[in-house]
């Protein structure tokens, strides 16, 4: 088990070294007879900053609460893995890959940082995802069909998300998707060492293999299939067909023949047209796909002996011709050189990617800007010049005199994607290569077209899914003729009080509207409970740090790679957690906003005004409970709940 070095604070402190000065009396006073309020206790439900912070509003609180052990599956024998798999897929379908690539903002947001480390959160969501595909896991039932037809443009991720939330309503769906296979940038961008093809099959198929789901590949919509057919033929319509056109470099000499984008190289590369690639090549962006092209180059490596029929451009990138051959021609390593505009450490590509490119034998230099590519006399490519530079804002600013040309036999251009918006569908587009929304993802000046993902912003998979969610929840009620103008504040999946006590058959009787006094244990209503999961977020310090002690975070296990083994190397790299990893990081979880059993509030109230609710009324949530004939408002209860789901209100 790797277990990282403790780097941080190692644990949360209420006194700083050399402060001695306890006050007594004082604090006696304050604890037994200062502190009698006409407040009680009163549970607060709020959202998590992990979840706050995943662009596809993962339920995370919750399937680690799972992992923990603390939130039981309510179907009896059924393992904890399946239960945590049914909580995921409520918020994002792709588990197993979002535990591989997502750069998890959810762990840069997690309160933790604040204790000792972040929970490892992409790894659980990575071992639940295997366990899944391991275990053919389905998706849930989704609701019988409602009549209602939507096409769905995209088959990456941000259209599969689409399909399967809107199905999960009842409509039927039909994905157009130009490539032969669905994926997206998830199987035409990233490489197969980061997406394994055979996990992304199996998540692609869960949703593709539902009822009321067709899929037509091979099917360019503005081309193949007109708006008008679709505003003809469907009750709606959302537009997830991402960014697929690289922007080329900004400089002089860019049309020339072996200077290509980076997702044309990754396209070709992944289509398995390019089973090589130039001896030299300078890849310029920063991001993920930079990376990706200059780590899959420095597999591909260079075939030193070409097939005579090949030209010079496919002797960079080798065209059908030369595959055939190629195998059998010798294979040598390639110098691969990254640059970026922004210093290496502030370059966008994941940090753990920028350290396996330079493990990888990747040159990476950041802080340098591309002013024009140097061609020959036969318009071929052989050098890029450069100068250093310094950012202001965005822009960058040469610094005169520290010019200098990277000799090179191909470049390539990773610094941004745009949506293709041309052959039919021009009238989607907002001037800028984008397709322009609303707040609730509807695209401008077009009746019943919604519209997500690379294709409105490019960013991340995981925003992707979040559009696709969002846009279902939006088309489902436009359908149902209440399309409401405003999301949430907070809009992302958040625990559900009533859905939980519904899935132990806990459900509140039903009101019967009469007037009665006295109620305070009435059954038709949830006691004492706020849910303000839609517009807050519980930051750390609501939370009694103290409680918890430091623990080594559980860190997966990586196949590194060196530069003098990469070549040929296409095997995955990441080592997914155990079982055991997966349980301890869930332990790990302090349960920002939302009860997790530790008792505290029981142990230490001094009137014993707080209890257990009996078992066979427990969920999630409704732990604990107070007796308010014996509360004094004293408010221990509240100061040593560890997760700030307790708050003194009741009564004011
Ligand atoms: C090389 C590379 C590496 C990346 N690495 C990461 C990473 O590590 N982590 C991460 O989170 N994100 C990463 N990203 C970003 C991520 O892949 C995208 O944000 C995400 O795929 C966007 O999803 P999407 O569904 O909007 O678009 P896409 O994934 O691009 O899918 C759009 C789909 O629409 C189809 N399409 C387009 N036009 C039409 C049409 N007219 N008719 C029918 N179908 C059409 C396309 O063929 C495509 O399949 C990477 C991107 C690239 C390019
Ligand atoms: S999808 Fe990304 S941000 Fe969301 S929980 Fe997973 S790793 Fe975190
Ligand atoms: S400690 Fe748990 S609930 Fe709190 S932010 Fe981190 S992962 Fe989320």
């Amino acid at each position: 088990m790797n277990e990282p070095a403790p780097t941080k604070n190692l644990s949360y402190r209420r006194f700083k070294d050399g402060e001695t000065i306890w006050n007594w009396p004082d604090l006696t006073k304050k604890i037994f007879q200062q502190d009698h309020s006409y407040k009680c206790p009163t549970y607060i439900a709020r959202t998590p900053p992990c979840q706050s912070s995943c662009p596809s509003g993962h339920n995370i609180r919750g399937w680690l609460a799972i992992a923990r052990g603390m939130d039981k599956p309510p179907v009896e024998g059924m393992p904890w893995q399946e239960y945590a798999f049914l909580t995921m897929v409520e918020a994002n379908p792709f588990p197993a890959a979002m535990g591989r690539v997502c750069p998890a903002p959810c762990e840069d947001g997690c309160n933790r940082n604040e204790v000792d480390d972040f929970v490892g959160i992409n790894g659980v969501e990575q071992y639940v995802g295997d366990w899944a595909i391991q275990n053919k896991l389905s998706l849930p039932a989704p609701e019988a069909l409602s009549g209602k037809r939507i096409a769905v443009i995209g088959g990456g991720p941000g259209g599969l998300s689409a399909a399967w939330f809107l199905r999960r309503k009842g409509h039927s769906v039909t994905i157009f998707e130009a490539h032969d296979q669905l994926g997206g940038m998830m199987r035409y961008g990233i490489p197969g060492y980061r997406t394994p093809r055979d996990m992304l099959d199996a998540e692609i198929g869960r949703i593709t293999s539902l009822d009321g789901v067709t899929v037509r590949t091979g099917t360019r919509v503005g081309k193949d299939v007109s708006v008008a057919d679709l505003d003809r033929d469907y009750d709606a319509v959302f537009w997830a067909i991402g960014a697929q056109k690289g922007r080329p470099l900004p400089v002089p000499g860019n049309d020339a023949e072996n200077c290509v984008t980076g997702v044309e190289f990754l396209e070709m590369f992944n289509l398995g047209w390019a089973l090589s690639t130039a001896k030299r090549i300078v890849v310029v962006g920063g991001g993920d796909t930079s990376i990706d092209v200059a780590s899959v180059a420095r597999r591909l490596g260079h075939i030193t002996q070409t097939h005579r029929h090949d030209t010079a451009a496919e002797a960079g990138l080798l065209g059908h011709t030369a595959h055939d051959v190629a195998s059998a021609l010798t294979r040598d390593g390639v110098s691969a050189v990254l640059t970026s505009l922004f210093p290496i450490e502030q370059m966008t590509a994941a940090e753990r990617e920028r350290e396996d490119a330079r493990r990888e034998g990747v040159d990476l230099r950041g802080g340098v800007m591309p002013l024009e590519v140097i061609k020959n006399g036969e318009g071929v490519a052989t050098g890029l010049k450069m100068c250093q530079c310094t950012m202001k804002g965005m822009v960058p600013q040469p610094i005169d005199g520290t010019e200098f040309t990277i000799e090179c036999d191909m470049i390539i251009s990773a610094i941004g994607q745009m949506a293709d918006l041309a052959e039919g569908l021009e009238s989607l587009g907002n001037g800028r290569s984008a397709i322009a929304i609303d707040s609730v993802y509807r695209v401008r000046g077009k009746d019943k077209h919604f519209a997500g993902g690379d294709a409105v912003r490019p960013h991340l998979l995981t925003t992707a899914i979040g559009h696709g969610r969002i846009a279902a929840e939006t088309i489902d009620h436009f359908l149902g003729g209440e399309l409401e103008e405003k999301r949430p504040k907070v809009d992302v999946h958040w625990f559900n009080l009533l859905e939980e006590l519904h899935q132990r058959h806990l459900d509140p009787t039903p009101y019967d509207h009469t007037q009665s006094r006295g109620t305070s244990s009435a059954k038709y209503a949830v006691h004492n409970f706020e849910d303000r999961g839609a517009n807050q977020i519980i930051p750390h310090k609501d939370l009694f740090k103290g409680h918890f002690k430091y623990v080594a975070r559980s860190a997966r296990d990586e196949r590194h790679v060196d530069a003098e083994h990469v070549l040929g190397d296409f095997a995955e790299r990441i080592v997914g957690f155990s079982e055991a990893q997966a349980r301890k990081e869930g332990e790990r979880c302090m349960s920002c906003g939302m009860c997790f059993e530790c008792d505290n509030c029981i142990i230490f109230c001094p009137q014993t005004a707080v209890s257990r609710v009996p078992k066979k009324d427990r969920a999630v949530g409704r732990y604990v409970q107070t007796d308010y004939g014996k509360c004094v408002g004293c408010h221990i209860c509240a100061d040593v709940c560890p997760t700030g789901y307790i708050q003194m209100g009741l009564g004011e």
